[in-house]
């Protein structure tokens, strides 16, 4: 038999719930990797898994990156996440959101749900109606609140200017030219601040509408999908799936920098090695990505208005620069770098 316990990405996770709401059809994976630092925190992914066993992969990697990443982005909060088994429509209804946010409410507090791939801010006002353990809720009266998606926007436009003044030697992006992977939420925020600043973008994404609209808002070029990652750029900014950068995908990148907002772009461990090999710098993901979470974390917790949720996005470059700098002293890459730091704030340091 197969249990959670012996799957590859079993990271001593404190906690996974398997949740089934026989009226609705909910299946779903509640995971909560650490509490160390406070509740676990995360947001919820709506998706079909061909397999329901790449479900739990999902929910067991995407957890402990919450927990990599809340503690690194100095958030009081542990790291969790829910994956929401769809079907092949990805059809959601109101009932089985109401089922979904039962589940998280019985975890009392344990578990704060948000939104992540595939679930709205309207979503997460269903979910609301059944439990007050949520955040990403539209903001009020000039609350800190709403879509996450442009504040993760901004991390990774600030970590990728960052990275681009440490391999490249520049301050501002004019002139330089950009490789978007995705044109969703945060693609386009990144894309548009980018733009705003001179660079010339080239964008892929599988949704040809989507990649035309944000082409026409910002005078991108549009690339087929399976020319991006290889495209001859000075950057390369995944903002669409994990697991793309591959020993294979990594040999043939054209780039001097790869800084963008997808969740687990190393397919494995070792891919952070061989982008440093080829000497290619690297933004780990869950540093640069944690804008969306810094707003959340503030609404939820009630921390700090609009001006504290930008000064906390605005130290993302500062510990990316802490973690190019350990790296190039220690000759470790900076992914590997920063899963030290992140274990070592979770109690788990080795
Ligand atoms: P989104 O759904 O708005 O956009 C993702 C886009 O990627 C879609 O337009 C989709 O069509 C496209 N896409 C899918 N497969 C592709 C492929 N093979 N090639 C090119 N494009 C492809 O999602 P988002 O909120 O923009 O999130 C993007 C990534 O950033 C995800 O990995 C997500 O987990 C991560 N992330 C998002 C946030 C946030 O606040 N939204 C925070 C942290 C991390």
């Amino acid at each position: 038999m197969t249990t959670p316990w012996g799957f590859p990405d079993f990271d001593a996770h404190e906690a996974l719930h398997f949740v089934h709401d026989e009226a609705t059809g909910l299946n779903a994976i509640i995971a909560q990797h650490s509490t160390h630092l406070g509740p676990a925190a995360g947001g919820a992914r709506f998706w079909h898994y061909a397999d329901p066993d790449d479900a739990l992969t999902d929910a067991l990697r995407l957890s402990r990156g919450m927990s990599y990443k809340n503690a690194m982005a100095g958030l009081p909060l542990g790291g969790g996440k829910a994956v929401l088994l769809a079907g092949e429509d990805h059809k959601k209804s109101p009932e089985l959101l109401a089922a979904y946010g039962r589940a998280v409410d019985s975890l009392g507090g344990k578990y704060i749900t948000a939104e992540d791939v595939g679930m709205s801010v309207s979503d997460m006002i269903e979910v609301n109606r059944q439990t007050k353990f949520v955040a990403g809720l539209p903001a009020e009266g000039g609350a800190v609140g709403g879509d996450p998606g442009p504040h993760t926007s901004l991390g990774v436009f600030l970590g990728l200017k960052a990275a681009v003044k440490r391999a490249l030697g520049k301050d501002s992006l004019s002139g330089l030219h950009i490789a978007l992977q995705g044109a969703g939420s945060v693609a386009t925020g990144v894309a548009l601040h980018a733009m705003a600043e001179g660079a010339k973008l080239s964008i892929a994404d599988v949704d040809a509408g989507r990649a035309k609209k944000l082409a026409a808002d910002t005078g991108a070029a549009i690339v087929e999908t399976d020319q991006i990652m290889t495209l001859k750029a000075d950057v390369l900014s995944p903002c669409a799936l994990g697991a793309i950068l591959t020993e294979q995908s990594i040999a043939a990148l054209n780039v001097a920098v790869v800084a963008g907002g997808a969740n687990n772009q190393l397919a494995t461990p070792e891919d952070g090695a061989r982008l440093m090999k080829r000497g290619i710098l690297y933004a780990p993901d869950y540093v640069i990505n944690a804008g969306g979470i810094i707003n959340v974390s503030s609404e939820y917790l009630g921390d700090g208005d609009a001006a504290v949720v930008r000064s906390r996005i605005e130290a993302i470059p500062g510990r990316l620069e802490q973690i190019w700098i350990e790296s190039a002293a220690s000759g470790r890459d900076p992914a590997a770098v920063a899963d030290s730091i992140a274990q070592s704030l979770i109690g788990r340091g080795r």
